[in-house]
């Protein structure tokens, strides 16, 4: 598994099967080097005003299948991308998200364990997301 973090771009694309392009390159040099934790389409646009936005879409479509994004369903209205696997390992790692309702921002919490679902027979699960909701710690006071 390779945890190398200066694995480059072009590296951590080819691993995961993504054929490269100028522009995949670009958006994922962006995303890695600008947008810490979560983000959303609107943000990355901003950073990319070169670059067509149903290109940006699509190209994040790829890397959300190639499970180098996580598409986050946070309550907010407007989907968000989890940035926290594009390091290239652990690529396909779920992790917990906390969603504060005071500064509606959302976090990665990749440091706390996932419950187990057992689910009854028959079902087939194929992805699941967990969002927390509640009050961050700067908006409880605690940090
Ligand atoms: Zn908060
Ligand atoms: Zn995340």
């Amino acid at each position: 598994m390779a945890t190398d973090v200066n694995n480059s771009e072009e590296l951590i694309l080819k691993a995961v099967g993504i054929r490269i392009t100028a522009v995949r390159l670009l958006i994922f040099r962006t995303i890695r080097n600008e947008c810490s934790g979560i983000f959303n389409l609107a943000e990355l646009e901003e950073r990319l005003p070169t670059v067509d936005k149903s290109t940006i879409f699509r190209t994040l479509t790829v890397f959300q299948e190639r499970h180098l994004l996580d598409i986050i369903d946070d309550g907010s209205g407007s989907q968000k991308y989890c940035v926290s696997s594009l390091d290239g390992s652990d690529a396909n790692r779920r992790h917990v998200h906390f969603s504060c309702r005071k500064c509606h921002k959302t976090v990665c919490l990749t440091d706390v364990e996932l419950p187990r679902v057992s689910l009854p027979e028959g079902y087939l699960a194929e992805d699941v997301e967990y969002v927390v909701k509640g009050v961050c710690p700067v908006c409880n006071g605690k940090a």
